[in-house]
């Protein structure tokens, strides 16, 4: 008997956007227009290290341009290939639709091992990156802006902030090139958390609604769920810190690139993540089971499963053994078509990658608001607010003296309200808001729609539609 094959990353993604288009009402001209990529570009630029050239091969590729600029993360990996960014610029065209960011899909890869240099090499391959992109308007603030993505964070982007700058010297919003940049370089706050706090609001989302609850053949709340997460990167970290600190839920496993961690009482997520940034790997860590396998703990017994690694570990070869009824894809494409059937089909309930880590790009979104406009989130109404919110208490205060003291206000209540909101709780309130609405549009189209059975087909309908409707108005 010969084995099925697995489709590519980007097969995959073409696999899911038919199902969904099979159920929709668009003409073939404008289905097809929808799913192809607009154009890759390849880079092959030398660099000179340690006494010689070196050459790296990079890509950027842009999926869709219905709306501008265009938008997606950079990732360092030695896997990086043109399949893999054009896929993930596609899943990030239906990402900003499904969540509402006015951006068309773009991402970006560099093949390299980032392991394998220092700082200051590093430095200079990704300003010459920055460099070869930007000259061809493929890092602008009002074309294709760039973010952080597996292998990079805000020290990458800081440096494509400044190597635009450079280029660009009378660009006012020059720092609007590229988002996920330090506090200190035209950052936001909460956008290092941001994708994890999503995966978070994105599950107490899920939690509210007793049907959801019930597909997955789950009870209760997050209180108490045991939790597997794959990869303790900036989004597994996040999402399983935030998880276990604020909602009770209890991190059973964490599989990181040297095996795994077990405990059935909990594992401390931010003494793993310290063991990690130490040691470089979980092994040795102390007061938990260690299995050299990592890949195995997938399969293992739990309540919710939280890939947050990389794109396929959920296959064809194991996906009939993995016993979790609730996976949340926080990695992009970690569940394959050919394994996402068979979860389907054995009743899992997914709460697919395109919205499950829509945190980042939301929050990238406001950081490029913030940055076009100039100013922090909150600078001209905090005090305001506050003074306004004063006159309410000494009110209540005097009528309730006037009243004979019956009720004095609580000093909690005082505390909470008085406080005018800064540009973190702006920042989680708008990413809140953003996860909360774009899991209810997904959660109508599935609970509506007798053709529609899982949360994935019902993410591309919405985003899809949201697409062509772009497209429509546009007159193509
Ligand atoms: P990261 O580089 O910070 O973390 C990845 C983690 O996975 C690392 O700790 C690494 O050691 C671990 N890992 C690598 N190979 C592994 C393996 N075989 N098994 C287990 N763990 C392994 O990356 P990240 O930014 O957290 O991104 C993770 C995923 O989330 C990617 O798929 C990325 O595309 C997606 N994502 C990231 C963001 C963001 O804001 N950073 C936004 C949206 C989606």
């Amino acid at each position: 008997m010969t084995q099925p094959t697995e489709p590519s990353f980007r097969e995959s993604v073409d696999l899911m956007f038919n199902r969904a288009v099979a159920l929709m009402d668009l003409s073939p001209g404008l289905e097809e227009k929808i799913r192809v990529c607009n154009a890759t570009y390849t880079v092959r630029f030398g660099v000179r290290l340690r006494g010689k050239i070196q050459t790296f091969t990079g890509y950027r590729s842009v999926h869709s341009e219905h709306k501008e600029p265009v938008k997606g993360g950079i990732r360092y990996a030695i896997g990086v290939n043109q399949d893999e960014v054009e896929a993930l610029a596609a899943l990030m065209t239906y990402k900003c639709a499904l969540v509402e960011a006015p951006f068309g899909g773009s991402k970006g890869g560099l093949r390299i091992d980032p392991r394998q240099y220092d700082e200051h090499e590093l430095e200079r391959i990704t300003r010459r990156f920055a460099y070869e992109l930007a000259k061809r308007d493929m890092i602008h603030p009002s074309q294709n802006v760039p973010a952080p993505d597996m292998g990079t964070g805000e020290r990458e982007m800081a440096w494509i902030a400044d190597q635009y700058a450079r280029m660009n010297t009378t660009d006012i919003n020059a720092i609007a090139c590229v988002t996920g940049k330090p506090l200190n370089a035209g950052g936001i706050s909460g956008r290092v958390e941001a994708t994890g706090r999503g995966v978070q609001y994105a599950l107490r989302e899920f939690f509210r609604d007793p049907r959801d609850i019930e597909k997955a053949g789950l009870t209760g709340t997050l209180d108490g769920k045991r939790i597997i997460v794959q990869g303790l990167g900036n989004v597994g970290f996040h999402a399983a810190k935030f998880l276990s600190e604020e909602d009770g839920a209890i991190i059973t496993g964490i599989i990181e690139h040297d095996g795994a961690l077990f405990s059935e009482k909990g594992l401390d997520v931010e003494a793993v993540r310290a063991w990690i940034v130490k040691y470089g790997g979980v092994k040795g860590f102390p007061d938990a089971l260690h299995a050299e396998n990592g890949a195995a703990v997938l399969e293992s017994d739990c309540d919710i499963l939280i890939p947050a690694a990389l794109e396929g570990v959920i296959n064809l070869s194991n996906a009939a053994r993995i016993k979790a009824p609730l996976i949340i894809e926080a990695a992009n494409g970690p569940v394959t078509a050919g394994a996402d059937d068979i979860l389907r089909n054995k009743g899992t309930v997914i709460i697919p990658d395109m919205y499950a880590n829509a945190g980042g790009v939301t929050v990238s979104y406001f950081e490029w608001v913030k940055n076009l406009s100039h100013i922090r989130f909150g600078r001209m109404q905090r005090r305001q607010e506050e003074a306004r919110h004063q006159l309410v208490v000494d009110e209540l205060q005097k009528i309730s003296e006037a009243m004979g003291n019956t009720y004095t206000l609580s000093d909690r209540f005082k505390q909470k309200y008085l406080r005018g909101a800064d540009e973190l709780e702006l920042v989680r309130s708008g990413l809140d808001d953003t996860m909360r609405i774009a899991y209810q549009s997904m959660r109508d189209v599935w609970h509506a729609r007798g053709d529609v059975d899982d949360l994935r087909t019902a993410a591309y309908l919405v985003a899809i539609e949201k697409v062509a409707a772009s497209y429509r108005a546009k007159g193509l």
